[in-house]
């Protein structure tokens, strides 16, 4: 089912079309967003604007506020929520599915969908909607990592309305209206499987290898088994995706397998965290009372969730014995992402046993002393740019500062024996000045709850180029307030 837009609305470059919409109806349920009164913009990215080729204009501005409030379907899209299932907290949780997302479709690859927009045959006991707060950090967060150079999906904007919803307190909606070139889950495989409906997850899974992964369908080293050199292509990229989390300090707080994207993108921001003082075993998820998606728990966790994908693509896959080899280069590939990114946040294009030493021996030292993560970074980036060995800004960040003198003096010995391939500009283009900590995003939280939407837009900017000076922008670099320990995310959202 093909529906081609009369008009381009959104002024887009090309028409609306559904490729999911293809799949057929055991894959979803059409239904258009539920209206919200009287919508007004919060925020809207015009850099991912620019990247997609569409325009705000004075004209267009009404239209597309009604389109992205759910308010008017754009003339040609075929709306729709998928059903999924999956793993919750390592527990089968049975039927999810959008239970308050609808994909409008997509725009010359990219997959529009709004979040918040309404009830669906899957919202089971939720309301339909998104808060505010919630969606503010949705906004911000995906924006921060798409900066980072970690694949996320991204989001286009937030649309707010006084309709109250209730959470733990009264609080009103908003609808982000999130960008990706699939929003396919590991879910979303795990729910056919289930069912044994094997027809339908073949289908699903030669949709995706042929849009997203074409090269399984000739990979050697899987000859003849397409599926098993998918789920080993989703494995590597699950791998590098989660290592590139590690190294900059992100926690995602809810890696349920219906939170993990088929593509390995980051997907699905609720109760996630940019670490501020380095725990490794820090839990950003109020409601996660085991620590199961605890900081360092998250390449295992990853691992786990690819073994339930590879469990419900066995159908396709036919013997155990591929599935176990499909995954088995995720930990290699994880280990060899990992010291990649490490040995560029030391300032070295490649990793090197040196490079792995001095990481490991800094990780124990800043986990020691519970050292602010971005922070360290940042001045150790600056330290080795300007040479000065004096200098006690890194040195300063220990209470007990032995340890980093000694690890600082064998960081100063591996630059000498290899000067030409350190870099300091490396440093500074990997270890960011701007992260979106906790605190940041409560006081534009705060802000925007009394109609001040200009932290938002603020904070967006800073964080679309994290590795910028931005004068004027300190107060968004520095430590976290006292205050911020006690901010308690949840996955009330
Ligand atoms: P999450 O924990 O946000 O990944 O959501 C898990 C499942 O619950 C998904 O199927 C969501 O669509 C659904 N869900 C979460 N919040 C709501 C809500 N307010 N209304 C309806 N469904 C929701
Ligand atoms: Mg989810």
């Amino acid at each position: 089912m093909m529906t081609h837009s009369p008009r381009p609305p959104l002024h887009a470059p090309k028409p609306w079309s559904n490729s999911f919409a293809t799949l057929g109806e055991d894959f979803y349920v059409a239904l258009a967003p539920t209206p919200v009164p009287e919508p007004y913009w919060v925020a809207r990215n015009t850099t991912l604007s620019a990247e997609l080729g569409w325009s705000w204009s004075d004209e267009n501005e009404d239209v597309l506020l009604q389109e992205l409030a759910g308010n008017r379907t754009p003339a040609g899209a075929v709306s729709l929520a998928s059903v999924y299932s999956g793993h919750q907290f390592g527990v089968w949780a049975g039927q999810l599915g959008d239970g308050r997302a609808i994909l409008l479709g997509d725009i010359a690859g990219h997959e529009i969908q709004l979040k918040g927009s309404g009830l669906t045959p899957f919202s089971r006991m939720g309301d339909g909607r998104a808060v505010l707060r919630s969606s503010i950090r949705e906004f911000l967060a995906s924006e921060a990592v798409h900066a980072l150079g970690i694949p996320t999906s991204r989001a286009l904007s937030i649309v707010g309305s006084d309709l109250p919803v209730r959470r733990e307190t009264m609080e009103t909606a908003a609808v982000v209206t999130r960008v990706a070139p699939s929003f396919i889950r590991f879910g979303h495989f795990e729910h056919f499987c289930h069912h044994d409906l094997h027809p339908q997850l073949r289908q699903l899974a030669d949709f995706v290898i042929d849009r997203y992964y074409p090269a399984c369908r000739t990979d050697p080293r899987f000859e003849g088994n397409p599926y098993a050199s998918f789920l080993n292509a989703v494995s590597e990229r699950t791998a590098a995706m989660v290592a590139q989390w590690q190294a900059v300090g992100f926690c995602h707080g809810v890696m349920n397998t219906d939170n993990m994207s088929i593509l390995g993108q980051t997907l699905d921001y609720g109760p996630f965290q940019f670490l501020d003082a380095f725990d490794p075993g820090h839990i950003c998820n109020h409601s996660d009372h085991q620590g199961r998606y605890a900081f360092n728990k998250q390449p295992q966790v990853a691992y786990w969730n690819l073994v339930c994908l590879g469990q419900a693509l066995l159908p396709l896959i036919g013997d155990q014995e591929q599935a176990v080899a499909a995954l088995d280069s995720f930990k290699a590939c994880y280990l060899r992402s990992f010291s990649q990114q490490m040995a560029a946040k030391l300032g070295w294009e490649r990793s090197s046993e040196s490079t792995a030493a001095l990481a490991d021996s800094v990780w124990a030292l800043l986990a020691n002393e519970r050292v602010d993560y971005p922070i360290f970074w940042r001045r150790l980036s600056q330290w080795s740019k300007r040479c000065d060995f004096l200098d006690s800004q890194v040195r300063d960040l220990f209470l007990q500062p032995k340890g980093i003198e000694a690890w600082l003096q064998q960081f100063s010995a591996a630059i000498a024996l290899a000067p030409a391939s350190h870099s300091a500009d490396l440093m500074l283009r990997t270890n960011p000045k701007y992260v979106l900590r906790n605190h940041l995003g409560e006081l534009a939280i705060r802000a925007a709850n009394n109609r001040d939407y200009a932290p938002v837009s603020r904070l967006l900017a800073v964080l679309q180029t994290p590795f910028d000076e931005h004068p004027g922008c300190e107060d968004l670099a520095d430590f976290p307030p006292a205050w911020a320990g006690s901010i308690a995310i949840s996955c009330s959202s």
